[in-house]
């Protein structure tokens, strides 16, 4: 009888374990899409000489003085602006 229970225990918790994962997955998925500009502190206007313009993650649009868009922040970009994860090309 013991037994019986101690196998369904374990049973339980093993149906238990992709629930688990899914729920993981799903609660690290917003983190991946992209950082809000707060988050990595944005503002509009270049820092020390450097700008997005001049930075790896800037996708300009077609054209190069109107914002474009960030591989990692969120939103519409200044290719004059800045943040805290700037990385230059
Ligand atoms: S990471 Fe920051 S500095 Fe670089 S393009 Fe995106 S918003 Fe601009």
């Amino acid at each position: 009888m013991d037994k019986s229970i101690s196998r369904r225990s374990a049973l339980q918790g093993l149906i238990g374990l992709p629930a688990l994962g899914a729920a993981v997955l799903s609660a690290g998925a917003p983190a991946r899409a992209g950082s809000s500009k707060a988050a990595v502190k944005y503002q509009g206007s270049p820092k020390n000489g450097q700008q997005c313009s001049g930075c790896r993650f800037f996708k300009a649009a077609k054209d190069p003085k109107a914002n474009g868009t960030c591989q990692i922040v969120d939103g519409s970009i200044s290719p004059n602006g800045w943040c805290i994860a700037f990385a230059k090309k």
